[in-house]
């Protein structure tokens, strides 16, 4: 049945001059839904919301949204039918202050000047300040939007697309180029949205994907790789072969060793920037012979380690006593930067199953 679907998508294809930017995609969510849509660049991810929001029309297919057919229907009016988009870069008027630009789309019929000369109705104040805690701006109110850091401009932008009351919002890259504590802000934000709102967000950042994504929608060359949750994501070869199938110095002995790696650092939901360098360090000190080769290797290296690993069944694969004892030798340094990581430990050294003495070795 379709009745629960807010979005539809049936064998669309869009077509520029020959090339297929989406092709023959299908792609489904519930209303209340929160998806994020990954994929390499190029993928398709910006030209299918193009399609969604009526910016560009399919070649073929059609594009369902609440069951309607969006075929031919300006832009304008699909947005009035309830799709809102939120673009990468935030388009808020700046030298306005943060509530008058909410106060703009509260209320639409007013324009701007009305906005900053008429007194706000009751009723309309509430919802302003309804807003502003929501996108934990109450603070800032009064403040001039060119004063807000990016990530609270972004968070403004999401706070004036929640304003429209869409039926589904769409979300073009939210964290690009914001700091750790924003970024972590504006998931918090989208998650707390989702609670009411049907929302598709478009993203590459990997550890914010991790923090919000409940179901996961991979696109590769215009179509839909796969779906599924973050752990099914992850371990699939599929996403990692297009995320990282491209020619690297990588073998595939220390590709296994690296996903053990990068899972003893992630298992504590985060991989810290010196974690990540003692990887690489040991890794390219181990496996490089020049400074050259150290730098392409680390560079090749650094892609696989945003993504984390079921690890286990690869220990039971590694093929002799160095190859563990690097492991184990690597580990511990991780374990001695941040204790946090305990918890992958002992069964590393369990599943490694080194001789003691070998394991008080690199202990000491
Ligand atoms: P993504 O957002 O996943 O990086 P896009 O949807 O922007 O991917 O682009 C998908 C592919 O379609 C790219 O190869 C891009 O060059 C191509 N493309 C996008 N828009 C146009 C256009 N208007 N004309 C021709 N090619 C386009
Ligand atoms: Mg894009």
């Amino acid at each position: 049945m379709t009745d629960n679907k807010i979005l539809v998508i049936e064998d669309l294809t869009v077509n520029f001059d020959g090339f297929k930017a989406l092709n023959n995609l299908n792609f489904s969510m519930n209303t209340g839904e929160l998806r994020v849509i990954i994929g390499p660049n190029g993928a398709g991810k910006t030209t299918f919301l193009d399609v969604i929001t009526g910016k560009v029309q399919p070649t073929e297919g059609r594009v369902l949204f609440k069951g309607k057919n969006l075929r031919n229907i300006p832009e304008y009016k699909i947005a009035r039918f309830g799709i809102g988009r939120k673009f990468q870069t935030p388009r808020i008027y700046l030298n306005l202050t943060v509530r008058e630009n909410l106060d703009l789309v509260c209320n639409r019929n007013k324009n701007v000047l009305e906005t900053l000369f008429k007194k706000t109705s009751e009723n309309e104040a509430r919802n302003v300040a309804g807003l502003l805690a929501t996108i934990g701006l109450e603070t800032k109110g009064n403040l001039q939007a060119s004063f807000l850091s990016h990530g609270e401009k972004q968070r403004l932008e999401i706070g004036m697309l929640v304003a429209q009351s869409p039926d589904l919002l769409l979300v073009d890259e939210p964290v690009a180029g914001l700091t750790d504590e924003e970024t972590e802000n504006v998931g918090n934000l989208l998650l707390a949205l989702a609670e009411s709102h049907s929302i598709i967000v478009i993203e590459h950042d990997m550890e914010f994907v991790r923090q919000i994504a409940r179901q996961v929608t991979v696109l590769h060359q215009g179509s839909v790789l796969c779906e599924g949750n973050m752990d099914q994501i992850q371990n699939d070869p599929k996403v990692i072969e297009v995320y990282l199938g491209q020619e690297t110095s990588v073998t595939p002995q220390q590709l296994k060793m690296l996903k053990i790696a990068a899972a003893i650092a992630w298992s504590d939901g985060y991989l810290a920037p010196e974690e990540e360098q003692i990887i690489l360090d040991n890794f390219s000190k181990r496996f490089a012979n020049n400074e050259e080769q150290k730098e392409q290797l680390k560079e090749d290296l650094k892609g696989y380690l945003s993504l984390t690993y079921s690890w286990e069944e690869l220990v039971t694969e590694l093929e002799n006593d160095s190859e563990k004892e690097f492991m184990l030798q690597l580990a511990y340094q991780i374990i001695k930067v941040n204790q946090e990581e305990n918890k992958a430990y002992p069964k590393l050294v369990k599943l490694l199953n080194l001789p003691e003495e070998i394991v008080k070795n690199i202990e000491t």
